[in-house]
């Protein structure tokens, strides 16, 4: 994982990503709220729901790519970093419990890969374009009590981060939403719409799973909508579920396309199995 991670900085860099808030412009979409409705189903198996929710991460960290791309925004630090903070700024303003839910798995996610692929005293693992695993968890969780201390107070003890850091956490949350909105607010009124096109490759029989549960999420359709109606794109702009032959994701500029790999929903299935295993089948 470490190597997937390596692979898409040094792809995201060439490229780009964003969202905007769409709360802002008031409405959620049919196809967010049939994502939203799937992933609060109590019925759902937990580990097909972690798979749902680091999947919406890391296509909303590929829309942050897109957006940073397509409408050229400044960039004061590490792209890699804004992606993550827009994909974790854009789901919180979707103010719904299970993107909530998404986000706290995203922070696990980050962990477990941590703990999966990490490896110590490796430079490349501190001259990469992305922060450490543990960071870009950690990130997630103090975006989370920044935006709502009194929800996420829990989380955030859970995670073992101080008193002091909340309340700097909270700080650093008003700055980057504070940024967000200034970026996206041009295009809280437009008219106009992105052509956004979808394809779900053929996949093997052993990423069958993997195929079948982006499928039936509706994730890819949900984040189509969002991008169709909600950030003043005007490129078509493609998205397309691959077997690519390697746990990643991309946003390729050249195509303004945004790829998911089979791979990386195969991957996230393995690692939380392990985590499950190990955990006395809960999350
Ligand atoms: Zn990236």
């Amino acid at each position: 994982m470490r190597l997937f991670i390596r692979i898409i900085l040094a792809f995201c860099v060439m490229t780009g990503l964003g969202g905007a808030s769409t709360l802002a412009k008031g409405g959620k979409s049919k196809s967010q709220s049939e994502l939203a409705q799937i992933l609060a189903d109590r019925n759902l198996d937990n580990s097909v729901r972690y798979v749902i929710n680091n999947s919406l991460f890391t296509i909303y960290h590929e829309v942050g790519h897109l957006l940073v791309d397509q409408h050229e925004w400044p960039i004061l630090g590490r792209e890699e970093d804004v992606a993550d903070n827009f994909a974790t700024y854009t789901l919180l303003s979707q103010r719904r419990r299970s993107y909530h839910e998404a986000l706290k798995d995203s922070a696990l996610g980050w962990k477990l890969e941590d703990e999966a692929y990490g490896r110590r005293n490796n430079p490349s693992d501190y001259y990469n374009e992305h922060s450490l695993d543990l960071q870009r968890a950690y990130q997630i969780v103090c975006m989370l009590v920044g935006e709502d201390r009194e929800t996420f107070y829990q989380t955030a003890q859970e995670w073992r981060i101080d008193r002091d850091r909340q309340v700097g956490c909270r700080a650093d949350y008003q700055q980057i939403s504070r940024s967000f909105e200034q970026l996206l607010s041009p295009f809280l009124n437009a008219t106009e719409e992105a052509r956004v096109t979808i394809e779900y490759e053929t996949a093997g029989e052993e990423l069958s799973l993997a195929y079948k549960t982006l499928r039936d999420s509706r994730l890819l359709e949900s984040v189509a909508e969002d991008l169709r109606k909600n950030y003043g794109l005007t490129q078509d702009i493609k998205i397309t579920a691959s077997a690519c032959g390697e746990p990643n994701a991309f946003y390729d500029s050249s195509n303004v396309e945004i790829i998911m790999c089979y791979e990386l929903l195969d991957d996230y299935f393995t690692i939380v199995s392990r985590y499950m295993a190990r955990n006395g089948g809960n999350l």
